[in-house]
């Protein structure tokens, strides 16, 4: 079986300390790979060989880079079915949901490419008399990723291609449940050509973030994983004088209006909330039905969602695959065993789904329920799984006011055909993305994704103008090169 170790270097580190980690396929439930977590000095290890690299990364004119990136990309786009193939088999996905991921993550790297555009300053002339300002972007210095579960290839990419495009070096932290495509990600970047030591890669669990985000050496930490990481995530790192961005959980409510067209409300919550078995920090997981909607809604979603095709990652019939891991499962089941005992209406069950021949697998069928209230967990608290829940709202004060009222900020949706309506919705809402008409409103890379509210920590989200924010130092530059000398002045500098 195939050990997955830190990269630090360039190298392999084949010494790591003595504790494993175990990923498996959730489709069958058998372990496929072993994840040698690093130790504290391996993690410090890194981040050294990351300080090392940076003086000549960072001055390597940023044409030069953007050369490594677009052979890095090539390499990428031939490796995508592989890549596709390792995550569908260690996090569960179906393949094309999986080879999805991959392309979303390549954008970030397309729009890497216009780096040299992206990294040009501001020029002032003559703000005095022969006086010129102007700002430069520098890099941060060495910057640390650590990463979730559910997008191990996509959400690496938000992070350390424009961090090392901004002439940067990193090391990542993926998740310990399911790193092996992240490793493969890493590797086909070294093929590309970038020097050793500007991307490392620590494999490992909660010791290696604690030390890599107090190392002294680290300047910029980005985070994306569960809200209460997040919070502690962005505590400690901005306490030890780092940028933070640390984005967190999510409970992504879509408002259907009484004008939608129902048939297309339906087909986007279908895959909004099931889609990758609900795993996602996007994906819709309360339907608000506003005005007299509801029981038409209803009445179209419950047959959709017993049809639902579920089945392993790899059968090209399954519309959604398994949960990442066993514990996952039975958390996701036991939020709907609360659901129950709290008095919601459970219209579609899908706790204790069994597959004929993938006995072993951590599956669980679409979950459907009606008449949620504010007041209960499954409302209240993200669950990561196939389980939509639906709330009658009397009216779109009342829709607004939930999703405004709920603790988590990071996306949104309306469906209705009236703009007004839906103008005033995506102006009030206090949600980081927003979609009209369209369920899963996440960016594109060229512009910057992230979250308000407890979905997100830090002033900068991720890729897009907020991305190269993050990862660059402005500098203001005021020079006089010409001109008569002024003598000493003792009163603050006017500009003459
Ligand atoms: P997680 O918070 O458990 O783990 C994320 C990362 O933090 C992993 O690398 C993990 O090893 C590390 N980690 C876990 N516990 C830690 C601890 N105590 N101290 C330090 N590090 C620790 O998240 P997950 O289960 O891997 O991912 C799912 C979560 O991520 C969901 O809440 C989802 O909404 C969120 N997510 C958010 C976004 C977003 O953009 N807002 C995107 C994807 C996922």
């Amino acid at each position: 079986m195939q050990t997955l170790y830190s990269l630090i270097g360039g190298k392999s580190v084949s010494d790591s300390g003595q504790r494993r980690g175990k990923i498996f396929n959730p489709a069958t439930g058998a372990q496929v790979r072993e994840v040698a977590l690093a130790s504290k000095s391996e993690a410090l290890d890194a981040v050294a060989a990351a300080a090392a690299a940076l003086p000549a990364w960072a001055s390597t004119p940023p044409m030069r880079r953007m050369r490594i990136m677009n052979d890095a990309l090539s390499l990428l786009n031939k490796a995508r079915p592989e890549l596709a193939k390792m995550i569908s088999e260690e996090h569960g996905k179906v393949l094309s949901d999986a080879d999805g991921e991959v392309q979303r993550g390549l954008e970030v790297v397309e729009f890497c490419l216009g780096i040299p555009h992206l990294l040009k300053g501001e020029f002032s002339e003559n703000v005095g008399t022969s006086i010129d300002v102007f700002s430069i972007r520098q890099p941060v210095g060495v910057c640390v990723g650590i990463t979730p579960f559910n997008f191990p290839v996509m959400v690496p990419l938000w992070m350390f291609p424009v961090a090392i495009a901004c002439g940067n070096t990193f090391v990542l932290k993926p998740s310990e449940k399911d790193s092996g495509s992240t490793q493969r990600l890493v590797e086909i970047f070294h093929e590309a050509g970038l020097p050793a030591g500007v991307l490392n890669l620590v494999q490992g669990d909660r010791e290696a973030v604690e030390t890599l985000i107090t190392a002294p050496e680290v300047g910029a930490v980005s985070f994306v994983g569960s809200t209460p990481i997040a919070k502690s995530i962005y505590t400690t790192a901005a306490a030890h004088g780092k940028r933070c961005q640390a984005l967190g959980g999510a409970k992504n409510h879509m408002l259907i209006m009484p004008d939608a067209d129902l048939d297309a409300a339906v087909d986007a919550l279908m895959g909004a909330g099931y889609g990758s078995a609900g795993e996602r920090c996007m994906a819709i997981s309360v339907a608000v039905a506003v005005g007299d909607v509801g029981d038409k809604l209803v009445e179209k979603l419950a047959p959709r969602v017993r049809a639902l095709k579920v089945g392993p990652g790899n059968d090209p019939q399954a519309e959604m695959g398994p949960l990442v891991t066993r514990e996952h499962a039975d958390k996701v089941s036991s939020y709907v065993d609360q659901g129950v005992k709290e008095g919601a209406e459970l219209v579609v069950d899908g706790r204790g789904l069994k597959l004929q021949g993938y006995e072993g697998g951590y599956f669980m069928g679409g979950t459907l329920f009606d008449k949620v209230k504010p007041d209960m967990t499954i409302y209240k608290e993200e669950i990561f799984g196939p389980v939509l829940s639906v709330v009658r709202a009397k009216d779109f004060g009342e829709g607004l006011n939930l999703v405004n009222s709920h603790q988590f900020g990071n996306g949104t949706a309306i469906f209705t055909q009236d703009g007004r309506v839906a103008r005033s919705f995506l102006n009030a809402c206090n949600i980081g993305m927003v979609g009209v008409n369209v369920p899963i409103p996440v960016p594109v890379a060229y512009h910057t994704f992230g979250g308000w509210k407890q979905s997100a920590f830090g002033d900068n989200g991720m890729h897009g103008p907020q991305g190269i924010n993050f990862y660059t130092k402005l500098k203001t530059v005021t020079a006089r090169w010409a001109g008569n000398a002024v003598g000493a002045e003792f009163t603050m500098p006017v500009l003459r």
